[in-house]
């Protein structure tokens, strides 16, 4: 549904981007993840048309946003990251006013703006004033005008930023919702984020694509568990448990953590995509211990994102 293909942007000696390239399939939530200026709004500025690259293309349902930027523009709803919302007029006025630039046929405009109001829950605040709302509030109302038009595709930069944990979740849960009649890429610079929503993930470090995969890829699905860490309790010593996980098949290391009252905790390594875990469990049992906890520490997404950020010295980014 969106082809980014080897985007360059320089804004004089910035190079913002450098090279980036990534496929977006219809009906995808895709998280577009990265540091504080690694690229993303770039990237979505790009992508909704808003400002031109300097090398690269970008099509949306087959339409170059170049070539074809009124077919391309149609299919797009954008939630910038900061919403252009105009203060003095009331949430009705202004997604009316949207719905001008939109173009959207008079007849259909007040079913349409229903509904968008709905899906939102802002149908109580139609005739407030954009000014007198909460910072939630106004990222529903930015939400509404990107819904406008009915685009296939919505591109949301990091709208969760700035909200409280309350009205974060029930913004995650609208855009979950919105998974069924829309394809969505959603930037943001949170892990969690990306889990709790997301399908795909891409992961931009620098204007450098430095990851990508499903969301499963990076929690440490089955079978490619290659770190863990386990807890055993028994009458037999430290040493005993030490020597049972080592003695396992494709156990490559074992460390000793700490105790913990009567029970021993160790970090296990093991063969690349070797599943030990059947084999730490009877060595153990035959130990005569038992495993309290036995916890996958694969490369989860966090790891994976600390790594990244922590591999380069980040510079102080003013904003
Ligand atoms: P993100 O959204 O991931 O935080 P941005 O795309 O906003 O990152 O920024 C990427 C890089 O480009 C940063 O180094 C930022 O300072 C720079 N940048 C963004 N917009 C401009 C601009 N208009 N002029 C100059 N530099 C910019
Ligand atoms: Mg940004």
């Amino acid at each position: 549904m969106i082809e980014i293909k080897d985007l360059v942007k320089r804004y004089g000696q910035i190079q913002a981007l450098d090279g980036i390239s990534f496929h977006v399939r219809r009906g995808e939530i895709l998280g577009f993840l990265g540091p504080n200026g690694a690229g993303k709004s770039t990237t979505m500025n790009i992508l909704t048309g808003y400002i031109s690259a300097t090398s690269g293309s970008v099509s949306v349902g087959g339409y170059d946003i170049i070539d074809s930027p009124v077919e391309a523009k149609k299919l797009i709803g954008y939630l910038p990251e900061q919403p252009p919302l105009y203060q003095d007029m009331t949430v009705n006025e202004y997604l009316r006013f949207i719905c001008d630039i939109k173009s959207v046929p008079l007849k259909e405009r007040k079913r349409q703006l229903d509904e968008i109001l709905y899906i939102v829950k802002i149908g109580d605040m139609r005739d407030r004033l954009i000014k007198n709302l909460s910072k939630g509030y106004r990222q529903r109302v930015g939400l509404a005008q990107a819904l406008v038009g009915n685009p296939q595709v919505l591109v949301l930069d990091e709208p969760t930023v700035g909200l409280d944990p309350k009205q974060i979740i029930e913004i995650r849960k609208l855009i979950s919702a919105l998974r069924h009649e829309h394809t969505i890429i959603l930037s943001t610079h949170i892990l969690q984020e990306v889990s709790a929503v997301c399908s795909a993930v891409v992961v931009i470090n620098r204007g450098k694509l430095v990851a990508q995969g499903s969301v499963s890829d990076f929690t440490s699905a089955e079978g490619t568990v290659n770190k863990f860490v386990i807890c055993v309790a028994g009458a037999a010593g430290k040493s005993d448990a030490q020597k049972a996980l080592q003695s396992t098949d494709g156990v490559r290391r074992v460390d000793f953590v700490r105790m913990d009252k009567d029970s021993y905790i160790f970090n296990v390594e093991s063969e690349k995509n070797t599943d030990v875990r059947r084999g730490v469990f009877n060595a153990v049992a035959r130990a005569g211990m038992a495993i309290l906890e036995l916890r996958p520490i694969g490369r989860t997404l966090e790891e994976m994102f600390i790594d990244i950020v922590n591999k380069e010295p980040v510079q102080s980014e003013e904003e």
